[in-house]
């Protein structure tokens, strides 16, 4: 519902998400202790589940966290104080694992990139050849600030190859809280070493959990750590992924369980598609508004765009008080520049409500658009959305 209680109110926002009915239902069950065989057999399902999603034989640990407990567990666990890592940034997430790695007394070499960018191959391998150092590459899949999706493929591979060509191991993280379930991805065959996600994105399940896939070779690295830690020891997870070492959150295992089921039943690269067609919809009708794309590579879980002259609190008030549709503002220095609007997991019908909405708050604030002339072209996009129905 809004603050009046009139509707329930659409999330059209990059995370969270509206849940699943198949996440909705679980999350009402009864709680079963973390001990029991009956748990177990769902938290080893949902292991299994989650590894079919990363495309990954490596074992995936479940925490009870939102994305960022993954992302400083990977930082505190993987890495050294002195250790050199480098870090594209793109936007306020990918800034978040140099913020994390400071933290932790890590020495970063940052890519800073413009907001909309996204780092190349060439960058990388030239960063990892002039210092030669560098113990990680910390990558964000998706910029869930910018929309801008990082060729994860051509830039793991070329990391790869470069540590071979420079006679050692440098370990390759990405964060794919915004991208799994949402944008192709495929761990094992992109040589990626250490991959996170959370529940509240691609999963179409509510926020809360975190989830870390680690290949033999990083959970090797996890021995050369002596720092402290304790909750969040990784060793403690991947002694066994189907028992978590604490009470972990019950109700949300149980959600993301069944919502990912849900998911891989309507194949994985049918929900990449209708994702991919949902974000082509949206980006067709700010384009028809006159609005620009930030992102030069579109990732399909959100959608950037500059608001020039327009207000874009004033279209995010409009969206939400008249058409119960929430849409996400720009963060830091991005505030008041832009708007972000996802469409992960939406069926056809609630992008033509989006659609609806979008040029009615257009035209209620006197913009010109072009929205009505480019309805036949948007409701063919949409066909690949059927698989939500
Ligand atoms: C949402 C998101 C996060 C943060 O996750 P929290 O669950 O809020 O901690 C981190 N990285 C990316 C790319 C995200 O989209």
């Amino acid at each position: 519902m809004d603050r009046k209680g009139r509707r329930s109110l659409s999330l059209f926002t990059p995370g969270p998400v509206d849940i699943s009915g198949a996440a909705h239902e679980a999350l009402v069950r009864p709680i079963l202790h973390h001990r029991t065989g009956a748990f177990i057999e769902i938290l080893s399902g949902l292991v299994a589940d989650l590894k079919a999603t990363f495309l990954t034989e490596d074992d995936t640990a479940v925490l009870s966290s939102s994305g960022t407990g993954a992302m400083e567990a990977v930082v505190a666990n993987l890495l050294r104080p002195g250790d050199r890592v480098l870090v594209p940034v793109t936007g306020k997430f990918s800034r978040r694992w140099a913020e994390i790695c400071r933290v932790y007394g890590i020495d970063v070499i940052v890519i800073d990139l413009e907001p909309g960018e996204a780092p190349s191959a060439e960058m990388i391998e030239a960063s990892l050849k002039r210092q030669r150092d560098i113990k990680a590459v910390l990558l964000t899949h998706c910029e869930t600030a910018t929309g801008s999706l990082t060729d994860l493929e051509t830039v793991s591979m070329a990391i790869r190859d470069t540590a071979l060509t420079l006679g050692r191991r440098i370990l390759t993280c990405a964060d794919c809280i915004s991208s799994l379930a949402v944008d192709e991805l495929r761990k094992d065959e992109w040589a990626i070493d250490c991959a996170i996600a959370a529940s509240q994105k691609g999963l179409l399940a509510p926020p809360g959990l975190a989830f870390v896939a680690l290949n033999g070779e990083a959970l090797r690295w996890i021995e050369r750590v002596s720092a402290p830690r304790y909750y969040f020891d990784l060793r403690r997870y991947f002694a066994d992924v189907s028992r978590c070492p604490f009470t972990p959150a019950v109700s949300l295992v149980q959600a993301v369980a069944a919502s990912i089921k849900n998911l891989l039943r309507r194949g994985l690269e049918n929900v990449w598609a209708a994702n991919r067609a949902g974000t082509k919809a949206v980006r067709l009708l700010i384009e028809a508004a006159g609005f620009s794309p930030l992102a030069a590579n579109q990732s399909s879980g959100v959608t950037a765009f500059w608001t020039g002259e327009v207000d874009p609190v004033r279209v995010a008030g409009i969206l939400h008080e008249h058409h119960g549709i929430v849409v996400a503002q720009g963060q830091q220095e991005l505030k008041g520049r832009i708007l972000r609007v996802s469409a992960i997991g939406k069926s056809r019908r609630q992008i033509l409500d989006f659609a609806e909405a979008f040029e009615a708050t257009m035209t209620h604030m006197g913009l010109k658009h072009e929205i009505e002339a480019v309805r036949p072209r948007l409701k063919h996009i949409l066909e690949d959305c059927r698989i939500w129905e």
